[in-house]
């Protein structure tokens, strides 16, 4: 039986994956078959430190021989050591609140329960494009019409609107709404960033209609624009923050911030989570963290060079993003170009259409990044990226 047979017998939802891997060390994964790939997406704006980084290995091993796992009717140091840097991190205000979840879709169902207390039966503003989760709760905030349409009708009352359009969210706003929610990246979408301007306008408009304004970072977050938290470039105050997917370095973490009043809005006994700051995620988080914070000039600089670069390749008609946050937009379908570089050993994704995105660990270096460029250019230019794998 090969692996994708004994995939598809055993396991679903997923269609057969692209390879079955077996190890993986800095920007670097092998498959079973002892193929190399250069991981530009880092499992998803996940591994932020690449695979197997020595101080989430240590972090995580010495949690797991201390104290793994206790209930949240208790509380541990990691989980306390976190929670303190976070708020730290945002610059929250005094008052701010963190609840530690396990996924990007649980911290946005954790957002919407709060928004809720907020404005009981409120409705809850969000923008076409989004994408906020496939749980059914942060499912009823993300646009895409074939995730939503299979569902519904999916819980709360929520408007769309489109991004960047001041005016159609003043006509959508009134004292009904209990939140808007927005990323500052539109990574699903395929990495469009919202102008400073337009995230601004939310932010008055929403504190003017008494809404709160929910910022969902589980994507942009952890460093990966260039600064822990995307937001902080447009100088807006959110009421909530959610994180995940890059917090925990690979480990499964997230978070949910609450600045202010907002830290308030869910009183003992409404929420819940039995893993929702595990000692060992915490620690995982704690130990990407102090690596991250000394690398975020470097992921700016590099994301700034590295998207110069693209923009020169013959077959690329934009490139988007920030940080190392890259949305490469092709002349041509997106797809069989992923499967290509995949093939020539780089592991990428086809975020939409004719869009590929790049969400690599921060370790990655210019030269890494150059032998991708190449293998780019030589893909578009119509070769087919025979880069020989090194073993
Ligand atoms: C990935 C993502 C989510 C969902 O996170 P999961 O951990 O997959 O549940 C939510 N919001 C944004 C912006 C994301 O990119």
């Amino acid at each position: 039986m090969t692996w994708q047979d004994d995939y598809a017998a055993n396991l679903f939802v997923f269609g057969t994956p692209l390879r079955l891997l077996v190890r993986g060390e800095g920007p670097w994964v092998w498959d079973e078959a002892g193929n190399r790939y250069l991981d530009l997406l880092g499992g998803i704006a996940v591994n932020v430190l690449g695979h197997a980084h020595p101080a989430v290995v240590a972090a995580v091993t010495r949690q797991a021989a201390t104290l793994g796992h206790i209930s949240n009717f208790f509380t541990s140091p990691p989980q306390l050591e976190l929670a303190r840097r976070l708020l730290e991190l945002a610059d929250a205000p005094s008052g701010a609140r963190v609840f530690l979840v396990n996924s990007g879709t649980e911290a946005n169902e954790a957002a919407i329960k709060m928004v809720l207390r907020h404005r009981p039966r409120g409705r809850i503003i969000a923008l076409e494009d989004s994408f906020h989760g496939r749980t059914l709760g942060s499912l009823s905030l993300t646009a895409k019409a074939a995730y939503r349409e299979p569902f519904e009708p999916l819980p709360g009352n929520v408007t769309f609107v489109p991004p960047g359009d001041v005016a159609a969210l003043e006509a959508a706003l009134g004292d009904d709404v209990a939140a808007v929610f927005i990323e500052i990246i539109q990574g699903e979408a395929g990495v469009k960033a919202l102008d400073h301007d337009y995230v601004r306008a939310v932010r008055e408009l929403t504190r003017a209609h008494g809404a709160l304004l929910v910022v969902d970072e589980v994507q942009t977050g952890a460093g990966r624009t260039g600064r822990w938290l995307a937001h902080t470039a447009t100088g807006i105050t959110p009421d909530v923050v959610t994180m995940a997917k890059g917090l925990g370095g690979g480990f499964p973490i997230g978070a949910v911030i609450a600045y202010g009043p907002a830290a308030d809005l869910l009183t003992p006994g409404q929420h819940g989570t039995t893993f929702g700051g595990n000692p060992v995620a915490a620690a995982a988080a704690l130990a990407v963290i102090d690596e991250v914070l000394p690398m975020l000039d470097d992921v700016a600089a590099l994301g700034e060079w590295w998207r110069e670069e693209l923009a020169k390749v013959p077959g690329v008609v934009a490139v988007r993003g920030l940080g190392l946050l890259i949305g490469i937009e092709l002349d041509r379908p997106s797809a069989p170009v992923q499967l290509q570089l995949l093939e020539a050993g780089f592991i990428t994704n086809n975020v939409n259409a004719t869009t590929l995105r790049l969400a690599p660990p921060f370790i990655v270096t210019r030269d890494q990044a150059k032998s991708f460029n190449q293998a780019l250019a030589g893909i578009l230019a119509g070769q087919h990226g025979e880069i020989p794998h090194e073993q």
